[in-house]
């Protein structure tokens, strides 16, 4: 195991600990209806504000882009880019006779496996400041450093069950089997990218079933179950100590 990569992994999800949006109060919380929420959803014009123990599964902290219930119901069944706030930035660029120019682009608070190719009359609706800094930049450089790789899992660091099963069921069930269903998120670490560019991604993902994906799962239940080991027998030594 590199020991290195797993203490930069860790150091990292500590960080986010403090990186959690405190929003002082502005919001109360959906559940218990108080204030001083520590997490505001980062769906598209949501806003939704929680504390950390309201939720269920209640969390202890939280990493990522964080989605509330309803952001992660409308993931499920319009697709990730329903829940992103719109274009973050351009990554490559192409001229066909029939079809015009088309951009390939990254939406905010999403992985680089969701980039889409979108034509430019989109793109003069959706990011008309972003295309005209593209253009200038593109054609004074013509270097487009978009790799491949950033699209790959390179390494699984937590799961989470996305909402009590029950809820699930029922939300599947309604959607008439014509989605697979899915109960857990992968925080994925990709390729090439650091862990501040790790992702959120549905289990269902074409991404994280892959025979790579099975592998990276194993992975990480193995580091759990040798942390878990390590955890007891540290406590098991407390007690000796103790007596
Ligand atoms: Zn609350
Ligand atoms: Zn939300």
């Amino acid at each position: 195991m590199d020991i290195s990569k797993e203490h930069d992994s860790s150091t990292h999800l500590r960080k986010s600990l403090f990186e959690i949006k405190t929003n002082g109060g502005a919001n109360a919380c959906v559940v218990c209806k108080h204030p001083e929420t520590e997490l505001s959803c980062d769906g598209k014009g949501c806003n939704r504000s929680y504390h950390l123990s309201c939720l269920d599964p209640p969390l202890q902290n939280y990493p990522g882009a964080w989605l509330c219930i309803f952001c992660i119901k409308k993931k499920i069944e319009i697709g990730v880019h329903s829940i992103s706030e719109g274009i973050d930035s351009i990554w490559n660029f192409k001229e066909e006779l029939q079809n015009g120019k088309h951009y390939f682009v990254k939406y905010n608070g999403l992985a680089h496996i969701h980039n889409q190719w979108i034509s430019e009359t989109l793109m003069l609706q959706e990011a008309p400041t972003l295309l005209s800094k593209f253009k200038r930049k593109y054609y004074k450089e013509r270097a487009i450093r978009w790799k491949q790789e950033w699209t790959e899992p390179h390494r699984l660091l937590l799961k989470r069950l996305l909402m009590p099963q029950k809820l699930a069921d029922g939300l599947f069930n309604g959607l008439a089997n014509s989605f697979p269903k899915c109960y857990h998120e992968w925080f994925v670490k990709w390729k090439g990218l650091g862990y501040e560019d790790a992702t959120w991604e549905l289990e269902t993902s074409p991404v994280l079933c892959t025979p790579e994906a099975m592998t990276l799962m194993k992975d990480y239940e193995a580091r759990i179950e040798a942390k878990t080991a390590f955890d007891s027998s540290k406590a098991e030594k407390v007690v000796y100590d103790m007596e």
